[in-house]
């Protein structure tokens, strides 16, 4: 078998859920959408569930149907884009419930399915998603009186602590909510980390949960090996890949394993990546290309049959910086060629 096998551990993504819930002492939900990151909805959800999460987030309403199927109809299941138009009967088949951003979704959603429960982002300066606050001050009201299930917003720079845009999108939430009964909701990931004030009634991480920054102190979720197609030894002198963009120093044992930018491996990851051997770190070099990645094992004393480029030594931020990218793109971008095995 030629393709790569990617791991995916479950108790390391319930110990992080765990860990994040340890944190608040409001309720914690879990974010879900894109398939979960990228690891699958379904085992995900489950897993998820069973640690006793209760409200899952997708980001469109057709995502909502994986997690339905995986959780049964207890869970709240909440669509971050909201009420869209053609979204009402599947909203309505799936019981799910949308979180409405604009004036246009609210009237929408309380025109089509008036008993259908809903919930509300506003708009704290990331200009994203959400209502302004012109908008919410004249609907509030009316909007409130209907009971919303939660009123949330999204923080823009929660991954960087001393941000001034923290303090200033609570104040703004303090003061576009302060008074309401309705449950409050502003931190993701990053937000949890910020501290106690941040929390309000519930908190919503997602890639903390997939073993991402910013939490630290996440336990890794996925391990990627890739099996090694070929070995060949190279003289000083000669060049490696598309557009020879590598040329060996010195005399260089060089392995070919199969996986490339087909799987989500981007060509920007070339510079710099290591792929591992055990704990030993072997240079990617020349060019990431479609199905083959070729990796300088000179310095290994055996040949090995696979090599990892997401393990513990290097989990998805440590490859991520290599591209300048950031963890949850290498998470969501994990191609469908690879075997997928679940453990924990
Ligand atoms: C994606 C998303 C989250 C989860 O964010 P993480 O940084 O992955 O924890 C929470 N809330 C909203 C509105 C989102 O779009």
């Amino acid at each position: 078998m030629s393709t790569g096998h990617l791991t995916i551990d479950l108790a390391a993504l319930a110990a992080n859920w765990r860990s994040l819930n340890a944190l608040t002492s409001c309720e914690t939900a879990a974010v879900v959408k894109a398939d979960a990151y990228g690891l699958g909805s379904d085992r995900v959800a489950k897993t998820l569930a069973k640690q006793g999460v209760r409200t899952f987030y997708v980001a469109m309403a057709e995502e909502g149907a994986a997690i339905r199927a995986a959780v049964g109809d207890k869970a709240q299941i909440r669509v971050l884009t909201g009420h869209m138009r053609g979204d009402t009967d599947i909203i309505a088949d799936l019981k799910l419930t949308p979180i409405l951003n604009s004036l246009d979704q609210i009237k929408r959603h309380f025109e089509a399915l008036p008993d259908t429960p809903f919930g509300l982002q506003l708009d704290t300066g990331m200009n994203r998603l959400g209502l302004e606050w012109d908008d919410w001050a004249a609907v509030a009201e009316q909007a409130l009186r209907r009971k919303p299930v939660v009123v949330m917003s999204h923080l823009a720079c929660a991954d960087e602590p001393d941000h001034p845009m923290n303090p200033y999108q609570l104040d703004v939430f303090h003061q576009m909510t302060d008074g309401i009964t309705t449950p409050r909701s502003l931190a993701a990931t990053g937000g949890m980390l910020l501290g106690p004030e941040y929390h309000f009634d519930e908190c919503r991480p997602g890639i903390g949960l997939y073993g991402g920054l910013p939490f630290a102190d996440a336990r890794p979720v996925v391990r990627l090996d890739l099996p090694v197609v070929q070995i060949r030894d190279l003289t000083a002198g000669e060049v490696v890949g598309y557009g020879n963009s590598w040329q060996a120093e010195r005399a260089t044992r060089l392995a070919t394993v199969a996986a490339g930018y087909a799987d989500g491996l981007h060509r920007a990851l070339s510079r710099g990546a290591m792929l591992w051997h055990g704990s030993t770190p072997c240079p990617l070099v020349g060019r990431i290309s479609m199905d083959a990645i070729t990796v300088d094992i000179t310095d290994l004393r055996e040949d090995p049959a696979s090599l990892a480029i997401l393990c513990a030594e290097q989990p998805v931020d440590r490859l991520a910086q290599n591209g300048s990218t950031i963890g949850y793109e290498i998470l969501t971008s994990l191609g469908n060629r690879y075997s997928r095995r679940y453990v924990g």
